[in-house]
Order: C-alpha cells, then structure tokens, then sequence
C-alpha cells in the first residue's frame, strides 16, 4: 500500500484540459498531463484494497465494472508512490499491450469501481496509467521485443483496430507469423480513423505501429477481405484466422427527407477530417459557416461536435433520444458498477465556451428533414418524447403534444450506433451472426462456427470501447495459440 494515510491526506487531482476557446484552434490534445511528483502523491490515494474491484473488469447489470483487461492497478500504484516508474510500466504491459491509448481514450470504469469512490473521490487511475507509460516512451524504455521462439505457424488477423492490434501483438510474441489485413489505408481502425487527434494524437497510434512491424509483424493495407483478397484465399494461405473488423455498418434514421443534400453519416464526416489532416488535403465535408446539428450522443456525438467548432461551424447543436441522466447515480445504479451519470465531455465543454450554451437538447426525435428547392437541407422537424409513456408496437416512448420545433440546419451527421460487421465478409466465411449481425462467438474460446477462424472485437461484442476490445484481442489470440499448438 503506497501511503497507509494517503486517502485521508490527500484530495484527488486529475489531468487538466486545456482552455477550451483556445484548444479549438488546433487539433493537439486537449488533455494537460500532471507533474510527475504530483501522480506520486496521487498513487498514495490508492488504498490497496483487500478486493480491489477496480480490476475485476466484470459485467454486472451488463454494465462494465472494474478494467476490462484486469490492469494490476493497486500495484503501479504503489510503484508511483515509490518514484519506481519503470517497475510500474512493466506491471502495466503485463495486462495492456496499448495503455497509452487506454490512458487517453478510456471512460475508465476502473474509477467507477474504485473503493475509495464509494464515499470520496476515487483514485485517479487513468492519468496515472497514462503518465506511466510516457514517461515510458520518454525514458526509451520501450523497445521492440523480439519473440524469442517461431512456431513456422502462420496466422491472418482481419482488421487493424485495437481488438486486431491486440491480438496481433500476442500472437507474434507467442511465435506464429502474423499478417494483419486492414480495407483502409492507415492501419489502426478506429484508433486512426474514428476517435479524432485532439483526443488521440495520431503520432501516438504510429510510434506503437512501427513498434509492432519491427517486432515481426506484417501490415498490409488496401485488403479488403472479402473483396480484392477472398476468403478462401486468406483460408488456404494461413494456419489460423482471426477476425477483428469492427462493427462498421451505421444505423441510419429512414425518416421524410433522408436523401437530401447535407446529411451524412457520422464516420464520413470523422473519417475525412482526420484523412485531410495527415495528408494535407482539403476536406470533403467540411462545417465551416455551417448550421450543424448532431443526432445521437456518446463518443461519435461528442466528436463530431469536437471537430464541427474546430472546422469553424456557425453553429452546433446535438440531439439525444434519451432523457438527461441523473447528477448523481440513481438507487438502481449502484457502486461498483459504471455510473451512469450526466457528464459533459469535452465537445460540450468546448460548445458551450465558442456559443455560450451545451449544445445537447435531450428526449428529442427527429420526425422529418426539410429543404429548399434545390433540394439543399435547410432544417429538422423535431418533437420532445415522453418516456414514461410508451407507444405500443411502435417505440418506448410517445411523442408530447404542441412541442414540435423547427432546428435550422445546413449539415446533419448521423450518430445513431452501429449495427455489426460488414455482411460481404461474414458471407464469404460462411460465419454465423446474431439477431444485431455480429459474428457468433463465445468469450470461452472466441471460435465462431468455422474451426480455426476466431472473431473479437466490436464485430463480436458489438459497438464498445477500446478497452474491451483490447481485452478481446488478448484473449481471441490465446485460444488461437492454444488452437495452433493442437495442430502442431
Ligand atoms: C467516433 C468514435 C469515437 C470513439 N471514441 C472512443 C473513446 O473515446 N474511447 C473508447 O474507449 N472507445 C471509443 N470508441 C469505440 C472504439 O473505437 C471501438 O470500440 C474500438 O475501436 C473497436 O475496436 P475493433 O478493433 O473491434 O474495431 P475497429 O477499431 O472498428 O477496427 C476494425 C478495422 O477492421 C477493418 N476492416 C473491416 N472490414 C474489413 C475487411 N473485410 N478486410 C480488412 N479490413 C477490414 C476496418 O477498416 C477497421 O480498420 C469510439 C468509436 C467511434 C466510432
Ligand atoms: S484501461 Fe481503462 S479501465 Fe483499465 S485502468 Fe486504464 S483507464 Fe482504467
């Protein structure tokens, strides 16, 4: 235990944020790290519980409690505590193989389940995570490893995203030649081309890339699997397959108006403003001067608000279905698991600094987009809902009379979710998928109905986080080994 009366001397202190009317300016990170001697104090307000729920990484009431890759949290932190920065990145890549996107990106639930949490501010676990391992990259400590045995088995891991990087970096540290085939043409999935620079610098997703191709493995992107490279060939070349494609297919809103111009899917939208930013291009949709409303929260909500003000938008509003959640966590909502309270994150933070007011209207649905003659997207027709009152058959909550409203718009992005993994290459396979069209695993051994072609990742689990997915990968590529040594 770092500091036996660490929790009772000292208050929790977290990153900073950069101020938000200048931080719009650019596209750095918007996280301001603390000092050094400062997480030192703050890893003596980890009390080393006996049952340390902030690394169960467990579901309960299907919400995430504790770090999904089981991070060995109370002992880095300890570490911290003592200077022994090295110690503790060594503990910390015992369990993550990619803590400085976690360390960034993460909602870190390990804080949710914290025990100091239950009636103090909890530990601050996720800076500390992150300050490990920069200083780590900082310091050179972190070097390619090269694996120390070939097994001369080869495998294919489909899909770049952390879940196929994860996997990827297991399997090529266990022996077996690994290829991973990415569509696009950055490696990293949503790591590169989802979550945008001023939440992950992209130089951050590279320095780990070329980290990993040193080490052995091969990155070939433009595959798209399925497509230009079918899924026998990928069957007879490798020994084992792992599928980690994401979960890539959007839900869309078919609604009065849906084909007019200006209305787009949030990862268009996304996936453009950070291509333009690395290649130095103009951008192909682009809300500079524009009216933009958001249909959909969460993460893609956030972000598409993020980069809607940093492209110098007119004006930004985002609309949620759900009602605004509780200040603090409801009776049904107890600690350990993830509270599910109202947040602002910082695209509503960096909104309500550039316009004067949070840019999220909830219990709100679209009824109709509307346009000018010449088909040009002027506005949404929309109406609050009561969710007390539902609509049998048609949707769990009914629409309150004499509230409907006219938004103007010029541009609409679309963050309504995702629906599952690309149904060309779950044919080709010949994979069974669920009722949402994700591909039927189970988390005991990762194998979907074809033997030897395992699946992880959000195109298992469904749309999720980073983290999970990393865990997945972790796991997906143990059984593969287990499956490739039964071969052997
Ligand atoms: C905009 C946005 C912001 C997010 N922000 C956060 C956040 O802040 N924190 C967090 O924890 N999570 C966040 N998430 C969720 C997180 O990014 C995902 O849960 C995670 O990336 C899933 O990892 P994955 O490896 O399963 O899939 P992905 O990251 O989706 O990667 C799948 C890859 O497979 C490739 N692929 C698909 N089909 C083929 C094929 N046939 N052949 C070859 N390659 C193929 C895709 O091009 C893609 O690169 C965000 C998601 C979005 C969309
Ligand atoms: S990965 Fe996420 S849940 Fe795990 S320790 Fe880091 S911030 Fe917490």
């Amino acid at each position: 235990m770092g500091k036996p009366t660490g929790f009772l001397e000292f208050d929790r202190v977290d990153n900073g944020k950069r101020d938000p009317l200048e931080r719009v300016g650019d596209w750095n990170e918007f996280l301001v790290q603390i000092g050094d001697q400062d997480l030192q104090t703050q890893g003596s307000r980890c009390m080393d519980c006996g049952i340390p729920f902030c690394h169960t990484g467990q579901l309960i009431g299907n919400l995430a409690t504790g770090c999904p890759v089981n991070n060995l949290i109370p002992e880095w932190n300890h570490l911290v505590y003592q200077g022994k920065w090295r110690e503790a990145l060594d503990r910390l890549h015992l369990t993550n193989n990619f803590p400085e996107f976690t360390g960034r990106v993460c909602p870190a639930p390990c804080e949710g389940s914290c025990v100091l949490g239950i009636n103090e501010s909890p530990v601050t676990i996720k800076s500390i995570e992150r300050t490990i391992v920069d200083r780590g990259f900082e310091n050179g400590w972190i070097v390619p490893r090269m694996p120390r045995e070939q097994s001369g088995q080869t495998v294919a891991v489909i899909g770049s995203g952390p879940a196929g990087l994860a996997a990827a970096d297991m399997l090529n540290q266990a022996g077996h030649r690994v290829t991973v085939f990415e569509r696009d043409d950055q490696i990293g999935g949503l790591l590169m081309y989802g979550i945008p620079n001023m939440k992950l610098d992209k130089s951050i997703v590279q320095r780990r890339l070329d980290l990993l191709e040193k080490e052995g493995i091969e990155f070939q992107t433009g595959v798209n699997v399925g497509d230009n490279l079918s899924a026998d060939e990928v069957k007879n070349k490798f020994d084992a397959i792992v599928i980690c494609v994401g979960a890539t297919k959007p839900r869309d809103l078919k609604i009065p108006g849906r084909s007019l111009n200006g209305i787009h899917f949030a990862m268009d939208y996304l996936r453009g403003s950070t291509s333009s930013l690395l290649k130095g291009e103009a951008v192909e949709i682009s809300a500079e001067g524009k009216n933009v409303v958001v249909i959909g929260g969460g993460d893609t909500g956030t972000d598409c608000v993020g980069t809607a003000i940093r492209q110098g938008c007119k004006s930004v509003v985002n609309l949620e279905i759900v009602t605004r959640p509780p200040k603090e966590r409801a009776d049904s909502n107890p600690w350990p698991q993830w509270p599910l309270i109202f947040r602002t994150d910082y695209g509503h933070s960096e909104a309500a600094a550039k316009f004067g007011k949070d840019p999220r209207q909830f219990a709100m649905e679209t009824i109709e987009f509307v346009a000018d003659n010449n088909w040009n997207l002027t506005g949404l027709n929309t109406t609050q809902v009561d969710w007390s009152v539902e609509r049998p058959g048609v949707a769990p909550f009914s629409r309150v009379e004499g509230s409907e409203t006219t938004i103007p718009a010029d541009l609409v992005f679309l963050a309504l979710g995702f629906l599952g993994p690309d149904p060309m290459l779950t044919d080709q396979f010949g994979l069974e998928t669920g009722p949402r069209s994700n591909i039927l695993a189970n988390t005991n051994d990762y194998e979907t109905s074809q033997p030897g072609i395992f699946a992880a990742g959000d195109c298992r689990r469904g749309q999720s986080l980073v983290v999970w997915a990393i865990r997945e990968g972790r796991q997906a590529a143990e059984v593969c080994s287990q499956y490739l040594a039964s071969l052997a």
